[in-house]
């Protein structure tokens, strides 16, 4: 039995991972969870799942929390705010943390975790772009595994089980292209928020199926993978695989290439970001590869997708400058979402920010903080000037 930790339990990731532990509840554990402000659901899951301590990330809404769960015999400890989350991702006796949790607001409790001896199960890549100068020191300081719960990471960490030290050559990510994989670019200019948000293989949260409609997500992989795997910028390419059936590949020395490949759940690579080594045997439906049909392969399109090329740039240039890309993001992603940007805004204004940016090479954790914080603002202020 795995004792294990869910932040953000609440959303996409957090629903199919509690949908893991519902299915195999002799091999799992929930010990603590935490939500951002979803009341109604976050009490369904506590009284199903009975956790130890659980946490509410908006503070407003911790009487409500209280009064939702006040019948249960055995109450769970109760805590409120971002310090609560952090609480709860350090707690107890739980050996895995998977972070759910959207956005840079999962770096402190990811930090939180690792300090506290847990193996972190990572599906909020936020939290690797941001702080990876600090969050992978930490790991090999406290003697964690950094296991991906991203579908294209674990498909890389599948593949690279069993690859001798130097034996990789270079990476290669699929992207699904997503909403607008075939749209002209010149239409770009007059898509909506709903247009954005019906990705065509994957079921997600809004900020991430944004991301994916304009590769921004595939570019913070990218990062992302620079720090799991520690390979060189060069040596990671993306390929548009509109299918979503190879999850990514591995060149090796010899020129041999593996891959994952798989139906689009996220359910896989969760599972094996919490059984790692082991392999748990599924009745989920397999993939037949005659159905299938035909997989293809295309570049991406560089005008089409800028944020792609900032990404590079950003994890390029390194020290702060992933975390001013990531904020700089998110706080246009939530703007674009609250319909006061255009689509076609989202990377103009991040490249903005990017190139104000005073880059420091080595940052600190508080540098991090800052950074995001001042970008965030940058953003908004830019925003302000232009209308
Ligand atoms: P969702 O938006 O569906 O869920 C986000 C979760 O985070 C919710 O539980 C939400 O709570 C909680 N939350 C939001 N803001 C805060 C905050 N400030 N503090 C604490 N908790 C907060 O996102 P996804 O599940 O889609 O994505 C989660 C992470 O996983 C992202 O980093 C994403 O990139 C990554 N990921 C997701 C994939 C997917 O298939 N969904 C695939 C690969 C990676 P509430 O709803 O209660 O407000």
């Amino acid at each position: 039995m795995k004792r294990i930790t869910l932040l953000g339990s609440t959303g996409s990731i957090g629903t199919q991972t509690l949908d893991i532990v519902a299915e195999y509840p002799e091999k799992f554990r929930v010990v603590g969870m935490t939500a951002g402000g979803n009341i109604e659901l976050f009490a369904q899951q506590i009284r199903k799942f009975q956790p130890e301590i659980v946490a509410i990330a908006n503070e407003t809404k911790l009487a409500e929390l209280k009064e939702a769960i006040a019948d249960l015999a055995v109450k769970p400890i109760i805590l409120a705010g971002a310090e609560g989350v952090e609480t709860v991702a350090a707690y107890g006796d739980s050996e895995a943390v998977v972070t759910g949790i959207v956005g840079c607001a999962g770096l402190l409790p990811t930090i939180a975790a690792i300090k506290a001896g847990k193996n972190i199960a990572l599906a909020n890549k936020e939290t690797l772009i941001a702080g990876g100068e600090v969050v992978v020191p930490l790991v090999k300081k406290h003697g964690v595994k950094l296991l991906p719960a991203d579908s294209e990471h674990s498909a890389i960490f599948q593949c690279l089980q069993g690859v001798p030290e130097g034996g990789l050559r270079r990476i290669i990510l699929t992207a699904s292209g997503g909403a607008f994989r075939d749209r002209p670019t010149k239409e770009l200019a007059s898509v909506t928020v709903a247009d954005a948000l019906k990705h065509p293989n994957w079921a997600m949260g809004k900020k991430i199926t944004i991301d994916s409609a304009t590769l921004m997500n595939k570019g913070l992989e990218v990062i992302e993978a620079h720090y799991l795997f520690g390979v060189d910028y060069d040596k990671i390419e993306i390929v548009i695989h509109p299918q979503s059936i190879i999850h990514s590949l591995i060149e090796l020395e010899d020129t041999s290439v593996l891959a994952q490949l798989g139906l689009p759940d996220m359910r896989l690579p969760l599972l094996y970001s919490l059984s790692y080594p082991d392999r748990i045997p599924t009745q989920w439906e397999r993939l037949d590869l005659v159905k299938c049909g035909t997989l293809t392969f295309r570049a991406p399109d560089h005008q089409k997708y800028p944020c792609m090329d900032l990404a590079y740039a950003a994890g390029r240039a390194g020290g702060s400058m992933p975390a001013v890309l990531n904020a700089a993001n998110e706080q246009v992603v939530e703007l674009f979402l609250q319909e006061r940007v255009r689509y076609v805004q989202i990377a103009d204004l991040i490249k903005h920010v990017c190139d104000r940016h005073n880059l420091i090479s080595k940052p600190e954790l508080e540098d991090i903080l800052e950074a995001d914080k001042w970008a965030r603002n940058a953003v908004i202020e830019q925003v302000m000037a232009t209308i």
